[in-house]
């Protein structure tokens, strides 16, 4: 089992479901210690129905979570953040968030291109070799701003790439990133999220998960990243699953070193 999540989303999002209690009490029955609320950040201005909860909801948000960690606070350690992109234009928001101690924490999910105001193109779908170099540089970013406890599934960018394991921009932007986590002591997440919607398939070149990639934590073992498991719970009773067993396998296979805790 681990005792532990800090990647859990709410039904405000648009695309999970559950009460925000359901996921304490799940998390209890897995035996968990600490439970960390990082739902995808909310925005003002910007509205996006399905990916993430509208900026009004902040207040709900913080108040389920906080009266939750006082409720439960002799069972289990309730933490309150977000999961988010790094865009340079919300900058002063993420800081205000931490600074005023709104939240607790932040982790880096890096999921879209953002111009013009909006979320224009979803790095889960990269085809191209510019596509994932781009993803890649934008996650370098959010790291080197120190505003993000972790990257969550750094390997995003081969849910939608194909290349095989000697595909020499694979293998750059596995490196950029791993050496990124290394320098700056950033620890790189393995998710649970993509296994539970996308079983093994081949992919024209290996049989393989959409993440996590096993190529990219071989270079992570290498490296000698930090590396933490993440649920990427959606649904409450996935904080019980048994996905976290195939994590494990990895990381003793490639001699990762994990962590177990995140100070907070
Ligand atoms: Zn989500
Ligand atoms: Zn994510």
């Amino acid at each position: 089992m681990i005792d532990y999540c800090y990647h859990t989303h709410t039904f405000r999002c648009g695309h999970a479901d559950g009460t925000d209690e359901e996921y304490v009490q799940c998390a209890l029955k897995a035996g968990m210690k600490t439970l960390g609320f990082s739902d995808h950040i909310f925005l003002p201005g910007i509205h996006e129905p399905f990916s993430r909860g509208d900026y009004g909801l902040l207040n709900d948000y913080v108040s389920s979570i906080r009266s939750l960690q006082a409720k439960y606070a002799s069972q289990i350690t309730i933490h309150l953040g977000f999961e988010s992109e790094y865009f340079p234009a919300f900058d002063s928001y993420y800081r205000q968030l931490l600074n005023d101690k709104t939240i607790d924490y932040l982790i880096l999910g890096h999921h879209f291109r953002f111009e013009n105001n909006a979320t224009t193109f979803y790095y889960g779908m990269s085809k191209t070799p510019a596509q994932i170099h781009e993803y890649a540089d934008g996650v370098v970013r959010g790291m080197e701003t120190g505003l993000f406890k972790y990257v969550a599934h750094p390997d995003l960018f081969m849910a939608g790439y194909r290349g095989g394991p000697l595909d020499p921009d694979i293998q750059a932007v596995t490196r950029q990133i791993c050496e990124a986590s290394k320098r700056l002591d950033i620890p790189l997440e393995i998710n649970l999220g993509a296994m539970r919607f996308r079983g093994l398939f081949h992919d024209g070149y290996e049989l393989r998960y959409l993440y996590p990639y096993e190529p990219f934590w071989v270079v992570a073992g290498e490296i000698g990243c930090k590396v933490i498991i993440g649920v990427d719970a959606h649904h409450p009773p996935e904080l019980q699953g048994t996905e976290y067993l195939y994590a494990e396998e990895l990381i003793t296979k490639f001699h990762l070193n994990v962590i177990r805790h995140i100070d907070i």
